[in-house]
C-alpha cells in the first residue's frame, strides 16, 4: 500500500516522517502522475487557501477528485480537513467536499490560535496530545460521521467512512497513534484485512490468504473472514 502525501504547501514533510517511523511505504505528492499511484492520501496541515490555489494551477484538484473516485481513503490534518470538508465557512471557500462536515476556519481565535492540549479519544485509553494551530471547528457533522475524540466539547478527530480528518496536528507530535489508525483504515479497505506494516501485523487478525499478498486483487470477491475487521464505508 503506498500512501501519498500531499506537497505543495505546508508540514507535509512532519507527516512524511511519522509514516517512516510507522514503516509506511509513502511517496510526496506534487503532480497528477504522482497522485495515481497511490493507494491512500493525506493532506497536510499549512494555509488551505494556498492548498487550494495549487491545487488547481498543477491539474491536482482533478487528479484527488479521481482518487476518491477510485474510493481512496484520505486523511486530513487542519488545512488538510478544511480542504476535505463539505462546507468551509469564515470565509467560505472552494473544496474537495468528501466529508460530510460543514467546518468553519481560524474561529477558534486567540483562545486557541496555537496550543497544544490533550483529551481522551476512541483510540487509545491514554488522553490524545493534541496540538491546535489556527484551527477550524467542525460546526455540524453528517448522520453517518464518527466522532472519534471532542476537545472542549466539540469533535476535533472524525471519520467519515474511508475519509479521517482532525482539526489538530497528529503529526507534529511523538505520539503515532492517530497515523497507525489511517493505515490500519486505509488497509482495511484496500483489501478488507490487513496484510503489511511490520508494528501494526500482530493487531490483526487476517486470513492466511491475505498474507501472500492476494488480498487486494480478490477481496472485493471474497471479502474478508467473518472476523476481520470491516471498517463501514
Ligand atoms: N488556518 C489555516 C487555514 O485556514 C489552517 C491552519 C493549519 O493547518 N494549522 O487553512
Amino acid at each position: 500500500m503506498k500512501i501519498g502525501i500531499l506537497a505543495v504547501q505546508g508540514d507535509y514533510e512532519a507527516h512524511a516522517r511519522m509514516l517512516q517511523r510507522l514503516g509506511a511505504d509513502y511517496i510526496l505528492v506534487r503532480t497528477p502522475q504522482d497522485a495515481a499511484q497511490v493507494d491512500a492520501m493525506i493532506l497536510p496541515g499549512g494555509e488551505s487557501t494556498t492548498m487550494l490555489k495549487f491545487l488547481k494551477e498543477e491539474g491536482l484538484e482533478a487528479a484527488l477528485r479521481a482518487l476518491d473516485a477510485r474510493g481512496v481513503p484520505f486523511f486530513g490534518t487542519c488545512a488538510g480537513a478544511i480542504l476535505l470538508a463539505r462546507e468551509v465557512r469564515a470565509p467560505a471557500q472552494e473544496s474537495l467536499g468528501l466529508a460530510d462536515l460543514v467546518i468553519t476556519r481560524n474561529a477558534y481565535g486567540r483562545q486557541l490560535s496555537s496550543e497544544v492540549r490533550s483529551a481522551p479519544s476512541q483510540l487509545k485509553s491514554e488522553p490524545l496530545e493534541m496540538v491546535f494551530i489556527r484551527a477550524p471547528w467542525i460546526e455540524e457533522i453528517g448522520p453517518g460521521v464518527e466522532v472519534l475524540a471532542r476537545e472542549g466539547g466539540r469533535p476535533v478527530l472524525v471519520r467519515d467512512g474511508r475519509i479521517l480528518v482532525s482539526t489538530f496536528h497528529p503529526e507534529l507530535t511523538e505520539d503515532t497513534t492517530v497515523h497507525e489508525y489511517f493505515l490500519k483504515l486505509a488497509a482495511g479497505h484496500l483489501s478488507g484485512v490487513y496484510s503489511g506494516f511490520g508494528r501494526l501485523e500482530s493487531e490483526v487478525d487476517a486470513p492466511a490468504a491475505a498474507m501472500d499478498g492476494t488480498a487486494r486483487s480478490t477481496s472485493s470477491e471474497s471479502g474478508a473472514s467473518p472476523s476481520a475487521p470491516r471498517p463501514r464505508f
